[in-house]
């Protein structure tokens, strides 16, 4: 049994099972923690699924909070330290996607609680160390060991409700990540070898799950893919893809996965001109000889989402967040200009192939 005080920060692994049913196991996690009370913690949305966890966990129960938001405000966090003040509440349960894990992360980070991740979407953030928040309109990213969960319970029943748009986009927000990684500066043969697993578990099991959402099996493999692809997000640096989805959710807040999804063919395809070798694993799973124009036919056949005008964007934000996605250098494998950057956020704001 474990202290319940999050122990990652001395490299303990992370414990990780998959099943149908197993969130329903979620009180023996509490207890492997070494835990008492349990703060469970969702959406608005996602409240009955919260409320089903609390009654599971009957006296571990200690308090249930419901407003975890888009792109993990500030405010909301300080909200719900408040609340874990109030209920007593030594250990954090997060059923949700990106949203109420990034609370659960954030609390974590300022608190050093142990959490369990019951994940409800395919992005991923349950598995990096990565806690991305909103202050202000700006959107910062740190990483540390305690924000990675203990504990991540992912159950393919859980995802019988998921939206088939929100299905979509959130496995290509997870793609994206392993998109990136084979590309990253830092990457290595470990780092290669999990992105193309992850790749691989979706480009074989999403348009099954898109096609028969009760496909259990299916959403099972799916998961695999969103665990690799989470992984290795936490073990190497992203590039223009991330920098530019970070600065459209934060300063113009567009939702996270729809934009991930949007741009990810015209970000490999830019990136393809000075990486097609290190994409090539992309090409021989979907066809083709550019891997942006492969994932932009994935995409495509999927149903996802194609144009950011229709997230609400406006054409006159293109010229600012093109400043704000080239004022600072970052590592990207094709050289960034503005001239360029403006060129595919116009392409993708209309919802065209992506620019060769
Ligand atoms: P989300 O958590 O915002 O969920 C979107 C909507 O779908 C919400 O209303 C939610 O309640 C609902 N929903 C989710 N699962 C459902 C289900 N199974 N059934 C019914 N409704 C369901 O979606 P997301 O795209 O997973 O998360 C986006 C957030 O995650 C962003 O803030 C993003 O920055 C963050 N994120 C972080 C990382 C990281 O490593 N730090 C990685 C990926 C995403």
């Amino acid at each position: 049994m474990k202290q319940a005080i999050s122990m990652k920060a001395e490299s303990e692994p992370i414990r990780v099972k998959f099943g149908a049913g197993i969130r329903l196991t979620v009180a023996n996690e509490v207890e492997w923690l070494g835990a008492s009370r349990a703060m469970v913690l969702s959406t608005p949305e996602q409240s009955r699924m919260a409320m089903h966890i609390a009654e599971r966990l009957g006296h571990l129960a200690a308090g249930v909070f419901t407003k975890a938001a888009m792109h993990t405000p500030v405010a909301v966090t300080e909200e719900a330290l408040l609340h874990l003040k109030v209920c007593k509440a030594n250990c954090l349960i997060s059923i949700g996607g990106g949203s109420t894990i990034g609370l659960g992360k954030a609390i974590a980070y300022r608190t050093g609680l142990p959490q369990i991740a019951v994940p409800t979407t395919y992005s991923g953030s349950e598995a990096t160390p990565i806690l991305g928040q909103t202050n202000k309109g700006i959107k910062t990213t740190l990483s540390d060991p305690k924000i990675l969960p203990d504990v991540i319970l992912y159950d393919p029943e859980l995802f019988t409700t998921l939206p088939t748009k929100m299905a979509i986009s959130s496995g290509l927000n997870a793609m994206a990540h392993a998109a990136e990684a084979l590309y990253a500066q830092n990457r290595n043969s470990a780092s290669d070898a999990i992105a193309i697993e992850g790749l691989e578990a979706f480009v074989t099991s999403l348009p099954k799950v898109i096609a028969k959402p009760t496909d259990l099996m299916a959403c099972e493999k799916t998961l695999h893919g969103a665990y690799a692809c989470g992984s290795v997000l936490g073990k190497v640096g992203m590039g223009l893809h991330h920098k530019l989805c970070h600065t459209l959710g934060g300063s113009f807040n567009l939702p996270h996965a729809d934009t991930h999804a949007i741009l990810l063919p015209h970000v490999i395809t830019y990136n393809a001109r000075s990486a097609a070798a290190q994409l090539l694993p992309i090409c021989e799973m979907l066809g083709g000889s550019n891997a942006g124009l492969a994932l932009h036919s994935f995409s495509k056949l999927l149903g996802a989402p194609m144009a950011l005008r229709d997230l609400g964007l406006k054409e006159e934000d293109l010229d600012r967040a093109t400043l704000l996605t080239t004022s600072q250098p970052y590592p990207n494998p094709h050289p960034i200009t503005s001239s360029d950057i403006r060129a595919l956020l116009g392409a993708a704001w209309e919802g065209n192939t992506p620019i060769i």
